[in-house]
C-alpha cells in the first residue's frame, strides 16, 4: 500500500532505529535519552520540539522496563503530544460552494496538491471545479488546466499576469452557477516579502467573500516535507499573512525526514489534513495520526 510504503522510508531514520535502540535496551539513562535525541533531530523533528518529547520521555518513562512497553510508550508520547483532539474538522459550506485556497511557496507542491483533491472529492462524490489563480509561475496554469482536464472537471482560468484576485472572483461566481460543491483555488505562491504576501492573500479572500460571504471555508498550506526546518520558517511567514486552518505535507514518499510532522504541529498548532505520497493524482492520503505512528515505529 501507497501509504504504508511512503511511511516506511521516513521509518527508515526513525522506527528502524527506535528498534535498534530497543534490542539493546537498558533502563532509562542519559545515554538512552540522547540516543533518542539523536533519532528525533535526523528524522527532521527539530531541536525545539526533540527537547520537549524527551523530557517528556524522561519524565513519564521511568516506569518502562522492556523492549515492548518502551517502544508502546513512545508511541503514546507523541500521540499525546500530536493531540488532535481539539481539532476542527474540515469546514464544508452547507449553504453553497465550499472554498478551499491553496497557500504555499512556489514548487511545494500545490498545482499536484490541487489535482490529487479533485480526484479525492470528485470520487466522494462531489462536484468539483478549479481556479488556476497561480497566474504568476510560468505553467501552473497549463498544468491544473491539463489536470482538470484529464478529471474530466471545469478550470476556471485567467490570463498570464492577471491579478489572481479577479479569477478567483470568476471562479467563486462559476461555482455559484455551477452548483458546485468544492472549489479548488490554486493561488499563486510569491513570497517577496510578508506584507505583499498579506496584500494578495487578503485580497483573495475579501474578491471571494463579495460572492460567498463565508469564502474561504479552508485555507491548506502546502509545505514540501523534503525541506524541513526551512520550511516551518516559511510556513510561519504564511500563517502571520493569512488564516491558515491546515497543511497539506508533501514528497512524504521521498524523505526520511517524516518527524517534521510533530514539528509542524508543534511550532504551527495546525492539524495536518493530508499526504502526497507522489506525484499522480492519487497519491494523496488523509492524515491520521495512529497510522502516521504506527508506520514509524512498526
Ligand atoms: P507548485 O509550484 O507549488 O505548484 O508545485 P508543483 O505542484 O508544480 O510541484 C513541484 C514538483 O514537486 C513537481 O515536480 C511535482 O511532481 C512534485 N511533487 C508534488 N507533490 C509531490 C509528492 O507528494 N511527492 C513527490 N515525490 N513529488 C511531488
Amino acid at each position: 500500500d501507497k501509504y504504508l510504503s511512503g511511511l516506511n522510508r521516513s521509518k527508515k531514520s526513525f522506527g528502524d532505529r527506535i528498534r535498534v535502540l530497543s534490542n539493546n535496551f537498558h533502563g532509562i539513562d542519559d545515554e538512552l535519552l540522547e540516543e533518542i535525541m539523536v533519532i528525533l533531530l535526523e528524522s527532521d523533528v527539530g531541536i525545539h520540539t526533540a527537547q520537549k518529547i524527551v523530557d517528556a520521555f524522561e519524565q513519564r518513562g521511568k516506569e518502562i522496563k522492556n523492549y515492548d512497553s518502551m517502544e508502546d510508550y513512545l508511541i503514546s508520547i507523541l500521540y499525546d503530544f500530536y493531540d488532535e483532539q481539539n481539532d476542527e474538522p474540515i469546514q464544508f459550506n452547507s449553504d453553497g460552494p465550499t472554498i478551499i485556497f491553496m497557500v504555499g511557496v512556489n514548487g511545494s507542491g500545490k498545482t499536484t496538491t490541487s489535482a490529487k483533491l479533485i480526484k479525492n472529492y470528485k470520487e466522494e462524490g462531489k462536484k468539483v471545479a478549479v481556479v488556476a489563480a497561480d497566474t504568476f509561475r510560468a505553467g501552473a496554469v497549463d498544468q491544473i488546466e491539463v489536470w482538470a482536464n484529464r478529471l474530466d472537471v471545469a478550470c476556471i482560468k485567467g490570463k498570464p499576469n492577471q491579478d489572481p484576485s479577479s479569477v478567483i472572483m470568476d471562479g467563486c461566481k462559476y461555482a455559484m452557477e455551477n452548483q458546485i460543491d468544492i472549489l479548488i483555488c490554486d493561488t499563486a505562491g510569491r513570497l517577496q516579502n510578508k506584507t505583499n504576501l498579506m496584500k494578495e492573500l487578503t485580497k483573495m479572500s475579501r474578491v471571494a467573500q463579495k460572492v460567498i460571504p463565508s469564502a474561504p471555508h479552508e485555507v491548506w498550506l502546502v509545505m514540501d516535507a523534503t525541506t524541513g526546518q526551512n520550511g516551518i520558517s516559511q510556513a510561519q511567514l504564511f500563517l502571520e499573512a493569512t488564516n491558515v486552518t491546515g497543511i497539506v505535507l508533501t514528497k512524504m514518499d521521498g524523505t526520511a525526514k517524516g518527524g517534521v510532522v510533530l514539528a509542524i504541529r508543534d511550532l504551527l498548532h495546525l492539524p495536518v489534513r493530508f499526504l502526497g505520497l507522489g506525484e499522480k493524482p492519487e497519491d494523496l492520503k488523509p492524515f491520521d495520526i495512529n497510522a502516521y505512528l504506527m508506520g514509524i515505529t512498526k
